[in-house]
C-alpha cells in the first residue's frame, strides 16, 4: 500500500499515511485531529518557495553511481 505524506495547515505538522491510491485524495486528519491538511507530493514541488529540499538518497538503491548508468558519456 503506497504511503502518502500530508501537511497540517493548522499546526504545521507533517505526517504519513498508508492508504489505497483510491483514497489518496481523501481528507486526512493530522495526528492532532486537525482536518485542514494538504497532501504533499514527493516528485512535484508544491507551493514553490526559495527553500528547495535537497534530494536525499533513498535506501535500497542499486548502488550504481552516475557513470554506471551511462549518463556521463
Ligand atoms: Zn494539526
Amino acid at each position: 500500500m503506497p504511503r502518502y505524506e500530508y501537511r497540517c495547515r493548522t499546526c504545521g505538522d507533517t505526517f504519513e499515511l498508508s492508504r489505497p491510491m483510491a483514497e489518496s485524495s481523501d481528507p486526512a486528519a493530522c495526528p492532532s485531529g486537525h482536518e485542514d491538511t494538504v497532501k504533499l507530493l514527493s516528485t512535484v514541488a508544491v507551493g514553490g518557495s526559495a527553500s528547495a529540499p535537497a534530494p536525499a538518497p533513498r535506501a535500497g538503491g542499486g548502488g550504481g553511481g552516475c557513470c554506471g548508468g551511462g549518463c556521463c558519456g
